[in-house]
This record gives structure tokens, C-alpha cells and sequence, in this order.
């Protein structure tokens, strides 16, 4: 099993107590990264930067940003597309991905549009909303996995259909960080928490930072790690959905007011049950 990466805000104490070798740092806005400083000067080398930005896209500058750090940019929207577009090429010379939120619906055009251009792109899904836009979110799933003209890959699509398991079950949100198998998150009071969404309402596990690098032999993680089988317990809609594997419950909040998420689970069941069939597949006249 690989070491888990903790995700936390930059905080010297912390890193010092954190007995790992790669970290992700949070920042609330671009130019904030420059502090992010080169790699002799950290305890950690670094998995990438997250940058929670306030501002739409076409509003950030990239003045001074390093080009090879790896950036998470989380925008609210691109704002005005066609000054997005007219960047194409500043963006691609980064590292750098850009995630924008499910909704408003726009987004979903936007990121469809930037990965046409060859922008690395996200959608965050957010499991809180009740009101999801399935129908979008599947037609840019299906433009991200089965079109020869994107050029730029849209998570977290694309991470699912490349690593997902056939056999077992896929962390879906892991693009965005939510996947306690490899990310672990950590406020300033050197609280561990499953996700961002944890953080901020407060569920917390016990265990100290200096304890992370042994997390996965801890009883506590292991007995939060299952905590989708209440799934069943509670004998919601999940516990006999056909796309278990895929979802494990995550948007349980809004199934039982829109059960489309079902439909499109299944979807991505099929997309990576195409993609690992096709893995590695060479035609006659290649071989
Ligand atoms: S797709 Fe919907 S019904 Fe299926 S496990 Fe996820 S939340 Fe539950």
C-alpha cells in the first residue's frame, strides 16, 4: 500500500511532525504558491500544490509562478470563456490542472471547451448538492473518455477509466483529493480528517500527525475506512445499486432526491470496463 500524502495548509510545525516524504500544500490564492518555495527548504518533497481560488479564471495572472510546479487550481468558474481561450497556451505551458465545480451548468461546457484546446481539467461533483446535473455530467463523461478530439484529459473521468479496478472498488473523488486510501487532510490544529469536507465539519479521527506514516495498520482509520457499509445497515437505495463499486455511496444525499446517479455510475462502470478491455491492445498490422 503506498504512503498516504497529507494535505494541509503551509505550516513549518506541522511539517516537522509529519513523518512522510511527499506532502500537498494549500494555498488560497495563486500568487500565495510562490512561498511554496524549492524542495531544499521543505521537510517533504511535493506532490502538488492546491490552490483554492475566489476568483474566476480569467481573472488570474500567472506572473512569477514557477512553470514545472504542479498546480490543483480550484476556480468557482472560468468567467469569461473567451478570454480563457485566448490564454490556451499560457495555461498549457504550466503544470497544471484546473477544477472547476459541477455547477453552475456552464462549467460543464467550459471544461469540455478547454480540454478541447488541450487544458488539463476537473469537475468537482460535490456530494453535498442535492440538485446535480446528471445528464450534463454523463455527456462530458462520455466526451472525456470515448472522443478522439479532446486533447486535454478531464478528471475525474479519466483517472477512473486508466486506474480503476474492474474488480474491486475505484476512490471516485480521488482527483480532488478525497480518497483516504491516498490523501489524508490536516487542519492547523493538526486535526486528521478523511477529506476537506471532514475538516470543515469537524470529523475528526483521533490520531495525531506524528502517527501518519503507520495510519493504515491504525484501527481507528481501518473502522472509519468502512463507514460506506452503513450504506447497507440503513438499507437506503445504495445497498442494492448497481454501480456500487464505482459510487460506494458518495452521493447517497441526493439519491433519494434524484436516483440518476445510479444511471450514471452504471455509465462509468461500462467506460472503464471499455477502457481496461482496450488496454494495451494492438492491431495485426502493428505487432
Ligand atoms: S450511485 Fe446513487 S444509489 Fe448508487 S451507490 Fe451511489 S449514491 Fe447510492
Amino acid at each position: 500500500m503506498n504512503e498516504l500524502i497529507p494535505v494541509f495548509a503551509p505550516d513549518a510545525g506541522l511539517s516537522k511532525r509529519l513523518d512522510v516524504e511527499k506532502v500537498v500544500l494549500v494555498f488560497d490564492k495563486l500568487e500565495d504558491t510562490l512561498e511554496s518555495g524549492s524542495s531544499h527548504e521543505r521537510e517533504q518533497s511535493l506532490h502538488c500544490v492546491i490552490v483554492r481560488e475566489a476568483r474566476n479564471l480569467d481573472l488570474l495572472t500567472f506572473e512569477g509562478i514557477e512553470h514545472a510546479l504542479p498546480i490543483a487550481l480550484f476556480v468557482p468558474a472560468v468567467g469569461s470563456i473567451r478570454i480563457a481561450i485566448s490564454r490556451a497556451k499560457v495555461y498549457s505551458a504550466f503544470n497544471l490542472r484546473i477544477f472547476l465545480p459541477a455547477l453552475p451548468r456552464e462549467n460543464l461546457v467550459h471544461a469540455r471547451i478547454l480540454a478541447s484546446l488541450g487544458i488539463e481539467m476537473a469537475v468537482v461533483i460535490p456530494q453535498e448538492e442535492k440538485d446535480l446535473p446528471w445528464d450534463e455530467i454523463s455527456d462530458l463523461m462520455h466526451y472525456a473518455v470515448y472522443s478522439p478530439s479532446r486533447k486535454g484529459s478531464i478528471e475525474p473521468f479519466e483517472r477512473f477509466v486508466t486506474r480503476g479496478d474492474t474488480q474491486g472498488v475505484t476512490a471516485f473523488g480521488s482527483p480532488w483529493f478525497d480518497d483516504p486510501e491516498r490523501f489524508i487532510h490536516i487542519d492547523a490544529q493538526g486535526r486528521l480528517a478523511f477529506s476537506k469536507r471532514d475538516l470543515e465539519e469537524g470529523h475528526f479521527l483521533q490520531t495525531r500527525p506524528e502517527e501518519l506514516s503507520n495510519l493504515h495498520q491504525n484501527e481507528e482509520y481501518q473502522g472509519n475506512l468502512k463507514r460506506w457499509q452503513a450504506s447497507f445497515l440503513r438499507n437506503s437505495k445504495c445497498s442494492y445499486c448497481a454501480a456500487w463499486s464505482a459510487c460506494q455511496g458518495a452521493y447517497i444525499e441526493s439519491c433519494s432526491h434524484d436516483p440518476r446517479c445510479e444511471a450514471f455510475f452504471s455509465e462509468m462502470v461500462e467506460a472503464l470496463d471499455f477502457r481496461s478491455q482496450n488496454r494495451g491492445r494492438t492491431k495485426i498490422w502493428q505487432s
